[in-house]
């Protein structure tokens, strides 16, 4: 499957030759920050399937941890994609042109969620972290 993603201004653009995994949405105060949003909406990629097409030089890394980071286009602000040991981890579903043929699987750190959202009962929800992440 090819994907194709991009910042809010389109400056900064990427495509995918493969899929997505484990698309997870995080509502802990960190991610609602750097989503600038109720949640992170993310999903994991294989490096060697990811390339930037354009506006590389735009790209500015913030380091969130040691290991850890996202990738924001400087110009416009849109958040792209998270990092690992300075390789493309995962990008941020937001920024996607192409349904991706995934949906978010879980909810985690719910327990921390932002008291103004509301998450119908219905969708898979963790307190903290999913079992497969601990
Ligand atoms: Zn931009
Ligand atoms: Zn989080």
């Amino acid at each position: 499957m090819k994907l194709t993603g991009e910042c809010f201004c389109g400056e900064v653009k990427y495509e995918i030759n493969g899929s997505l995994r484990d698309a997870r949405s995080c509502h802990c105060s960190r991610c609602r920050k750097v989503f600038s949003s109720q949640a992170s909406a993310y999903a994991v990629i294989d490096a060697s399937e990811f390339r930037w097409v354009k506006g590389v030089e735009l790209l500015t890394t913030f380091k969130s941890q040691k290991d850890f980071g996202f990738q924001f286009c400087k110009r416009c602000g849109s958040t792209l994609c998270g990092t690992y040991k300075d390789q493309v981890h995962g990008i941020t579903l937001g920024c996607l042109n192409e349904d991706p043929n995934i949906e978010i699987g879980r909810h985690i750190f719910v327990g921390s969620k932002a008291s103004w959202e509301v998450i119908p009962d219905s969708i898979v929800q963790y307190e903290k972290n999913s079992p497969e992440d601990s």
